[in-house]
């Protein structure tokens, strides 16, 4: 197996933010030159998560709202009452989604629909500055 591999860094505003990733990988997966393999996509941090969804005003907002419902941001958790802290939600819902997507390359590109993106989605509650790492196996 030979591994191939980026990294995206960007500066997010948090608070459920959901930026388009799809770009960045796609480059990473060109760069590789990868024929048929696997790209693996992995945010790091504990309030931070990797999907794939359609990237469109409605969409975004459809599921910044179910996730609202899913985890409420107020709420008696006891991981803000035993640290203190204020982003219980945040932990939860990056959990939830989860932290990585492994896409298929077939042909040389990933094998994503024509309306389905790779996001990140930001539940922290202030700006970070996030790393996403990219590898691509074949
Ligand atoms: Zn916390």
């Amino acid at each position: 197996m030979s591994v191939h591999g980026g990294v995206l860094r960007l500066r997010t505003r948090g608070r459920g933010e959901i930026t388009d990733l799809t770009e960045g990988v796609v480059s990473v997966v060109d760069a590789s030159a990868v024929a048929r393999g696997v790209a693996t996509v992995f945010v790091t941090g504990s309030t931070a998560a990797v999907t794939t969804m359609e990237y469109e005003p409605g969409g975004v907002r459809d599921l910044t709202e179910a996730l609202e419902r899913l985890v409420p941001a107020e709420g008696d958790y006891a991981h803000n009452r035993l640290n203190h802290d204020t982003n219980a939600h945040a932990h939860m819902r990056a959990a939830i989604v989860g932290p990585s997507e492994s896409i298929p390359i077939v042909g040389g590109r990933l094998a994503l629909g024509t309306w389905q993106q790779i996001v990140l989605l930001d539940f922290d509650e202030r700006e970070r500055d996030r790393t996403v790492t990219v590898q691509v196996a074949s």
